[in-house]
């Protein structure tokens, strides 16, 4: 009899983003700008599902959980590159590999809008997420600035 290993609930979710961002890609091609409201969307109900299973509510703790989320299965790698203004920045991402460098556009509102909604969810702001560097203009890592956040990390 084989034994089937657990699938969490999380790694569930990380499968589906990483599918998910795989057909947005190949759907939209190398110049989604003009839909990026889409991509945020779909971002967005992903990421309400992700913070679900989030407990955290402080600040600092669900900026790490995020992070672990998405290195933990390969979406890339993310950490924060300064604290204030907060930046995220992400490496080696799962949805720029490949043939998006330098197409001469920013290529995430998909984060934009994941990291959007995982921060006012968990803590009940209406934050501004933007996308300053990208794989897509040919940066060779991916920053986002976040702006209304009610106080800054500490991490
Ligand atoms: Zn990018």
């Amino acid at each position: 009899m084989k034994i089937k290993r657990a699938v969490t609930q999380e790694e569930e979710l990380a499968t589906a983003t990483k599918i998910t961002m795989k057909a947005l890609k190949e759907y939209f091609g190398l110049s989604p700008s003009a839909y990026s409201w889409i991509l945020k969307n779909v971002a967005t109900q992903l990421a309400h599902a992700f913070t679900k299973t989030v407990t955290e509510k402080e600040l600092d703790e669900v900026i790490q959980r995020m992070m672990t989320f998405w290195n933990t299965y390969g979406l890339g790698e993310m950490d924060i590159s300064s604290k204030e203004p907060l930046t995220l920045e992400i490496r080696n991402c799962f949805d720029c590999l490949g043939n998006r460098y330098g197409v001469g556009e920013p290529l995430c509102p998909f984060k934009e809008g994941f990291v959007k909604t995982v921060l006012d969810d968990k803590l009940g702001t209406n934050v501004e997420v933007k996308e300053i560097d990208c794989c897509g203009t040919g940066s060779p890592i991916c920053r986002f600035t976040v702006a209304g956040l009610l106080k800054q990390p500490q991490i």
